[in-house]
């Protein structure tokens, strides 16, 4: 037996660091296990968000898209340029870069907040006790008043196209490639196979996406999914629905994917590299000893209420490992909210008021409810819509496809979802999501100074547009006298 400590979070993604860092910043004695490894063997912090998510494909996602504007449209800027080429390797090293930076600066944090760093793996045993295994293989037991599991989410794997880190990749593959591929295939064209097959088309390859469902962004706002498709489709991504995926052969480096097409016809493709991106599952591997206590629900995850508490007492769950969307915020909100709950705070989250973003270009932004949630909950709404084209920044920027679009409840006005596919969307959504937090109606946020000429006057247009009192469209709804 060793220390003991207050809180033992197992996992140091964008769920586990920040529960450590709110419990250690409460006073209470607090360690971190990680068993990620970086390239030179040493543990690394920050999960799959730092290491080989979010941040990495987002430093790809901007620097494709400098070069594909500067070989596409700076022309007609007046800005002409000539012999433009792609330093793949250049773009990688800039990208580990950020991700070294961003790494380090958890430990730094750790250590200006006074988390212990652990690296190596942890296990749950009964009783709140945690069995740490060091890098080397040495295992200790830690006793702690509260166990947080944070261990996040691994790809999901398909048996008909197994990945071997060479020809068939996954996202982390996906992320280092040194070459740009002639011709990409991906499986599955959900978030990921949007993001990075964006970033290998304004690169140069021809990308096909193959996915299984018949509806495009199923789980999006189906206005706004039409509009990304046809997007997507002028820029070039060969997105190919109802396509059921039956085998994959490597020969000599490239990959022949056979499929049943929308039509039930046997097809085949050739592609120089293929990605599986078909979802993620809770990640559980080696965590939970037999008798540790902790349920899984029917889908693999941590059996969680509301507080993100298990069934087992002290012992808590957040991130990807519970239910709920698989998103970096929703995971460093559910560490804040159990860190404060271990420190006796009343602490909640609102769950309703997540904001879910696809970085593609133009960005596809949401919060709340859809239009079809919507008409599913019978809920009386009424809609109000501005388009890009219509703004005189996007405009100038000549980023005019797209539109903002915000929902209220028909007869109290208040704000239930918006739905932005355009310039900064991230951003706007993230505006009208302060503004539901806030409970705001259309009418409040029509009534706010927007700054001119912004990309946010969209927002405030949408939100006029709600009772018929946009002024730059024509309104579709009469105002009410
Ligand atoms: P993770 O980040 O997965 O961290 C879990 C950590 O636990 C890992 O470091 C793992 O090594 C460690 N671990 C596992 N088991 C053990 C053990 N037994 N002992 C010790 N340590 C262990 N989300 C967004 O919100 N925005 C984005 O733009 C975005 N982009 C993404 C792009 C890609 C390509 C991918 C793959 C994901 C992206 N995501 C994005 C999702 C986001 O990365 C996850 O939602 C987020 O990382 C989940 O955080 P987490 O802390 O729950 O788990
Ligand atoms: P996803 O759920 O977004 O998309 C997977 C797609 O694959 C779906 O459209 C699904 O219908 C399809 N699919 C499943 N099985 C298939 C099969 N056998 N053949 C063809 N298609 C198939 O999952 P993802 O893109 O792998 O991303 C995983 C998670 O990571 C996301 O759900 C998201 O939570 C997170 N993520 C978030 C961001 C972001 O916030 N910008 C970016 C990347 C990843």
């Amino acid at each position: 037996m060793s220390e003991k400590y207050d809180v033992v979070v197992i996992g140091s993604g964008p769920a586990g660091y920040v529960c450590a860092i709110r419990a250690a910043q409460l006073g209470l004695k607090t360690a971190c296990i990680e068993k990620y490894q970086g390239p030179q063997g040493k543990g690394v912090n920050g999960g799959t968000c730092l290491n080989e998510g979010c941040i990495p494909s987002k430093a790809l996602l901007d620097s494709s898209m400098k070069y594909h504007e500067t070989v596409n449209s700076l022309a007609k800027h007046g800005i002409n340029t000539r012999s433009v080429t792609v330093d793949v390797e250049q773009m990688i090293a800039r990208k580990d870069d950020i991700v070294k930076k961003l790494t380090g600066g958890i430990a730094a944090l750790f250590k200006s907040n006074g988390v212990t760093s652990l690296f190596g793996t942890g296990k749950l045993l009964a009783g709140k006790k945690v069995e740490y295994t060091d890098s080397k293989g040495k295992s200790q037991i830690i006793e702690a008043e509260n166990v947080v599991l944070a261990t996040g989410s691994a790809p999901i794997d398909i048996p008909v196209a197994e990945v071997d880190g060479k020809s068939i990749i996954d996202s982390k593959g996906a992320l280092e490639l040194t070459q740009v591929p002639k011709r990409l295939g991906i499986i599955g064209a959900g978030v990921i196979g949007l993001e990075l097959g964006s970033v290998w088309n304004r690169l140069g390859s021809e990308v096909v996406l193959l996915e299984a469902l018949d509806v495009f962004l199923a789980m999006m706002d189906k206005q706004i999914a039409r509009e990304a498709n046809k997007v997507f489709l002028e820029q070039g991504l060969d997105i190919r629905m109802g396509c059921r995926v039956t085998g994959s052969e490597v020969k000599r480096g490239k990959v022949t994917v056979t499929y049943q097409d929308a039509d039930g016809k046997e097809a085949q493709e050739i592609f120089d590299k293929l990605i599986v991106c078909v979802g993620r599952a809770p990640y559980t591997e080696n965590l939970l000893a037999e008798d540790s206590g902790v349920n899984l629900d029917e889908r693999g995850s941590i059996f969680v209420d509301d507080y993100c508490a298990t069934n087992a007492p002290g012992v808590w769950a957040i991130g990807d490992l519970v239910r709920g969307p698989m998103l970096a915020h929703k995971g460093s909100e559910e560490g804040v909210m159990v860190a404060e709950r271990i420190a006796g705070q009343l602490t909640e989250m609102n769950y309703d008021i997540i904001p879910n973003v696809i970085y593609t270009h133009p960005e596809i932004a949401s919060v709340g409810m859809t239009e079809q949630e919507l008409k599913q909950s019978g809920q009386p709404f009424k809609v109000g819509m501005f388009p890009f084209a219509a703004s005189g920044r996007a405009l100038a920027a000549d980023d005019t496809d797209g539109l903002v679009k915000i929902l209220a409840h028909e007869e109290t006005d208040r704000i239930l979802g918006a739905h932005v596919i355009g310039p900064s969307a991230a951003e706007l959504v993230q505006q009208v999501s302060i503004a539901m937090e806030f409970g705001s109606t259309a009418e409040d946020l029509g009534m706010m100074v927007f700054a001119h000429p912004t990309m946010s006057e969209s927002v405030h247009e949408a939100a006029l547009a709600v009772n018929g009192e946009a002024i730059h469209v024509a309104n579709r709804r009469k105002r009410k006298k």
